[in-house]
């Protein structure tokens, strides 16, 4: 239960240690282990899946929010969800290579840290 608010209160990919910390301040005694027991639950139930990211490795996301990409923040190191796609798959790759999915990762500064920093 614990877990899953701490998903619906960030509209963000979360690394386990995110998940951790931020269900600490709901329920004291959850550790790592439960963590991991119960996001495999909610994968299992088709309610979270796991993304592969390329700095943070594997981070957990709700499913059902259709084909979108993310955005690494490489001040605070929080990867954000990226509404739609720009890529035009058809142009994206010579002709004879067949397309069956892609991953795009940007990476900048998030909005939050973009202010620190002026
Ligand atoms: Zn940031
Ligand atoms: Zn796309």
């Amino acid at each position: 239960m614990a877990i899953e608010k701490v998903f619906r209160e960030h509209e963000r990919p979360l690394g386990v240690d995110e998940v951790l910390s931020c269900g600490r301040k709901q329920v004291d005694s959850l550790n790592k282990a439960t963590v991991y027991r119960n996001l495999k639950i909610l994968i299992d139930d088709g309610w979270l899946k796991r993304i592969s990211h390329p700095f943070l490795g594997t981070l957990y996301e709700r499913t059902g929010k259709g084909h979108h990409h993310h955005f690494h923040c490489h001040k605070c190191n929080r990867a954000f969800e990226l509404p739609g796609c720009a890529l035009n798959e058809d142009e994206a790759a010579p002709k004879g290579f067949v397309i069956e999915d892609h991953e795009i990762y940007l990476f900048g500064v998030c909005p939050a840290c973009a202010k620190v920093t002026k």
